[in-house]
């Protein structure tokens, strides 16, 4: 390395840095506000917010050519650069750790269809919501649906390569369906990547870098996605006495070739109580799991769906049935979005969660470890645990409430 790669970070601003940024975005889309600041640096995990970490300003780039210039003065004043989406990743990838500009994406937020083509174009900045919006009035299908959908950016869940829990063993990640990217590179250039046909290169494909790299490698400035017809969806539910029983059913699901539900998700019989009980609805006597069969036609879904439950059926559930009616659907679904701060408000607590994904053939025995997850743990084993997670994907979360 040359003795100019080392030239230290800044930890103050320049002078001019400020006026530089104006220049290039206009004073409406560059803000050294505190609670700008402050609001571009947290995300949703509780921590410590040091002064010094602090950004010397939050950009709102308008475009690729702005996100280059922004770079480009970054390079030469050497002062860090932080992107941004909404700030909802889980593990710190969206705190900025020392000052320096944050880019932030939400102005980037255009959507341009191109049937014909099949396949969509986005700006990082729209939310997953509101591209689930417009996709669905077209008759498509968003192949992403984390819990925080509702702000999380489409620019950060590429970013993270995550559909979220509900699909990714069903229809995988969103690296599957990501045609071609524009990105800016650390030096300012912009770059195209990927295709605008439907077949997706094999070998060296430089999409997959910028997919899942966390915004370490560039900044993503547009988004060209494969567009998928939206499915008929029916819904079935089944309860089971014991958590193992019902981890069993899931194996089987899984070894017996069944058509693999969209998402299968699951609540013990604690975590059950409460989202029946906030909802109105008579608890279920034992431990829930609950799943989404899609298919071309409402005929398909249903087949996939009675498929399904032929396993469940086998490790002998208490009840294991179709749901037929769809405001029955909603609300246990709604009570399952919403179950970690139900939880919380019962307890009157902030819960602690982990997040436990077992290999298929040791399901049941990992389903046991984590029912017992705060075993022997000094204060947490002498508190209530909750169990509930995306069983379909093999990923249970335990979930402490620890009183305030
Ligand atoms: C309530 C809740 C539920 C969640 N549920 C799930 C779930 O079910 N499954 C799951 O997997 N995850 C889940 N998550 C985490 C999920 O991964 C994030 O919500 C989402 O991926 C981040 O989107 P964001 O816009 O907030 O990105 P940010 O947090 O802002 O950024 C995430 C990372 O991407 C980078 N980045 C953002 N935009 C760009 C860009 N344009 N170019 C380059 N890099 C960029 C950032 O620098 C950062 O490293 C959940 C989070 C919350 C709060």
């Amino acid at each position: 390395m040359r003795e100019k790669d080392h030239m230290p970070i800044r930890l103050e601003p320049s002078d001019d840095l400020i006026n530089r940024l104006e220049e290039i975005l206009t004073p409406q889309f560059v803000s050294n506000s505190l609670f700008e600041k402050i609001k571009n640096t947290l995300d949703c995990m509780p921590y410590d917010l040091q002064k010094e970490q602090l950004a010397f300003a939050v950009a709102m780039p308008g475009s690729a050519k702005e996100i280059s210039e922004i770079l480009r003065l970054a390079n030469e004043k050497k002062v860090s650069v932080f992107v941004r989406g909404s700030g909802t990743q889980l593990a710190g990838s969206s705190r900025p750790h020392a000052p320096g500009i944050i880019i932030n994406t939400h102005r980037l937020n255009q959507v341009e269809f191109f049937e014909e083509d099949g396949f969509f174009e986005c700006g990082p900045g729209c939310t997953c919501a509101d591209i689930q919006a417009e996709l669905e009035k077209r008759n498509y299908f968003l192949p992403m649906a984390p819990g925080s959908r509702i702000i999380a950016s489409i620019g950060g869940l590429v970013s993270n390569n995550t559909s979220g829990h509900l699909i990714d063993t069903c229809l995988g990640k969103p690296g599957d369906y990501i045609l071609g990217l524009e990105a800016v590179l650390p030096n300012g250039d912009i770059i195209e990547t990927g295709t605008k046909g439907l077949r997706r290169p094999a070998g060296t494909d430089l999409t997959k870098f910028f997919v899942g790299g966390d915004g370490l490698l560039g900044v993503i400035s547009r988004i060209r996605m494969r567009l998928v017809p939206n499915f008929r969806k029916s819904f079935g539910f089944a309860v089971f006495e014991r958590l193992s029983s019902l981890a069993k059913g899931v194996q089987r699901m899984y070894h017996e070739k069944r058509p693999m539900p969209l998402f299968t998700e699951f609540m013990d019989k604690n975590t059950s109580k409460i989202a029946f009980d906030i909802k109105g609805m008579a608890p279920p006597d034992g431990s829930l799991i609950f799943f989404v069969s899609i298919g071309k036609s409402q005929r398909d879904a249903s087949e996939s769906l009675l498929e399904v439950l032929k396993s469940y059926k086998a490790e002998n559930p208490m009840v294991a049935e179709v749901i037929e009616d769809h405001e029955t659907w909603e609300k246990l679904w709604s009570a399952r979005e919403l179950i970690g701060s139900y939880i919380q408000q019962q307890m009157k607590s902030y819960s602690i969660s982990a997040e436990v994904v077992s290999t298929l053939s040791r399901l049941p025995e990992c389903m046991e470890d984590a029912m017992t997850f705060n075993a022997g743990l000094p204060v947490l084993s002498e508190l209530p645990l909750f169990l509930l997670g995306h069983i379909g994907a093999l990923t249970m979360h335990p979930a402490i409430p620890l009183p305030k």
